[in-house]
């Protein structure tokens, strides 16, 4: 079901109203400097929208795993205001405790357009329980909510399940909307050849995207260690790769049922340890030396996958072929970014998933080559199993 966003509301539904937004601020903070503001950046286009609709802008969001019992300093959002006011070009307001009676006014005397960032929603001890008193003093400061944090759907907290359903209308942001367009995307009315490409550390977290996916594309192309797990199943010795025992029943099961639609890689690097990356070589998947461990795909594999790719009209790419942060050993999750960028710039619609992946193709710098990235990890996992998000299906129906 298709959810309203902003662009549903008309100017009137907007103006001089208190737009409560969740954001994913979600950011690296370091010696009280945000490390990396690109979730920030991802915001803008919705604070500018509603900003520039007259509404007045009151920011959620929480940041990092602070224990819920009240303030604590290396969790606060402050860090991010700097950030904000040079993104915005204005003066951004910090609301220290939203549970304050003074909170309330603060929102009431803001100017239209103005914006005020929440201190972190996790410093409330009910915001992770979704609880409903919580929830209405998040409400009490917004006149209508919108969701912009993709990144925090799949949990049900308060500031992203709870309030939806007491402050309307609830809508979607901007980012959220092109989240939701491209992932659903995938799963509704993907164009032909749909090709997933799938790697990683575990089988085991990315079962349910196997799963999900196997009867809606032509081909899953598999990495990562979770290759690994396959090449046990088809009965080699793997060395010292990682490999989860526990799941090798599965992965048998999943070859039987998959047919030539799961394509394993036939070969990878293979070295001693990370440490002795200089003494590597490729092996095939069924001769790794005793003692040795895959750390990434072959080049053989990465060019056979590339030509997949090729003819692909849509891609989705979640988990790293390799080691990828520890280069030579970055080499075939590389290749899949260039295969990507390379689709993309035929026409084909292409979605990067999941953080490591994320954070490899902008290692590629070719983020801005493909339709889109992510911004969130774990919800865009859980959106790819076919699970309903819960801060998505509070929101209102279009
Ligand atoms: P994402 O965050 O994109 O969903 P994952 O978290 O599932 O990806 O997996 C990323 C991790 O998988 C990376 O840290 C990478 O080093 C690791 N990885 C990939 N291939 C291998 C391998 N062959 N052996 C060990 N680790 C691997
Ligand atoms: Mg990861």
């Amino acid at each position: 079901m298709a959810k309203k966003t902003i662009e549903n509301l008309d100017t009137a539904a907007i103006l001089g109203r208190r737009a409560l937004v969740r954001v994913d601020f979600n950011v690296p903070v370091k010696d009280g400097k945000v490390s990396d503001d690109t979730r920030i950046r991802a915001a803008v286009p919705t604070i500018e929208d509603l900003k520039d609709r007259g509404a007045r802008i009151i920011l959620l969001s929480h940041l990092g795993r602070p224990k819920g019992g009240g303030p604590e300093p290396k969790y606060s959002l402050k860090p991010v205001v700097p950030v904000l006011e040079s993104l915005l070009g204005m003066p951004v307001a910090f609301i220290e405790d939203p549970a304050a009676p003074t909170a309330v006014e603060a929102t009431r005397e803001l100017p239209r357009g103005a914006v005020a960032l929440v201190e972190n929603t996790r410093f409330q001890a009910g915001e992770e329980k979704n609880d409903p008193a919580t929830a209405r003093m998040f409400a009490a400061l917004g006149d209508f909510f919108v969701n912009d944090a993709f990144g925090s759907a799949h949990r049900a907290h308060a500031s992203t399940e709870a309030v939806a359903h007491l402050l309307k209308p609830a809508v979607a942001g901007l980012l959220m909307e092109k989240e939701l367009g491209y992932l659903g995307g995938l799963l509704t009315s993907p164009a032909r050849p749909f090709v997933a490409i799938l790697g990683g550390a575990k089988i085991s977290g990315k079962i349910d995207v196997i799963q999900n996916l196997l009867p809606r594309v032509d081909r899953i192309l598999i990495g990562g260690a979770m290759a690994n797990t396959f090449f046990r199943a088809k009965g080699a010795a793997t060395g010292t790769s990682l490999v989860e025992d526990d799941r090798i029943a599965m992965a048998k099961d999943l070859l039987a049922r998959a047919g030539d639609k799961l394509v394993l890689p036939g070969g990878g690097v293979a070295a001693p340890s990370l440490e002795r990356a200089q003494e590597r070589r490729d092996v095939a998947w069924n001769a790794i030396p005793d003692g040795w461990a895959l750390y990434d795909i072959d080049a053989a594999t990465a060019t056979r996958f590339a030509e997949i790719v090729a003819g692909a009209k849509t891609v989705v790419w979640n988990g790293p072929m390799g080691v990828f942060e520890t280069p030579p050993f970055d080499q075939g999750t590389l290749a899949m970014a260039r295969a990507l960028a390379a689709a993309t710039a035929k026409g084909a619609t292409t979605v990067v998933g999941g953080g490591d992946s994320a954070a490899a193709i902008e290692q590629a710098k070719l983020a801005d080559k493909v339709s889109h990235v992510s911004t969130g990890g774990g919800a865009s996992l859980e959106f790819l199993e076919g699970k309903v998000l819960p801060g998505v299906a509070a929101l209102d129906d279009a």
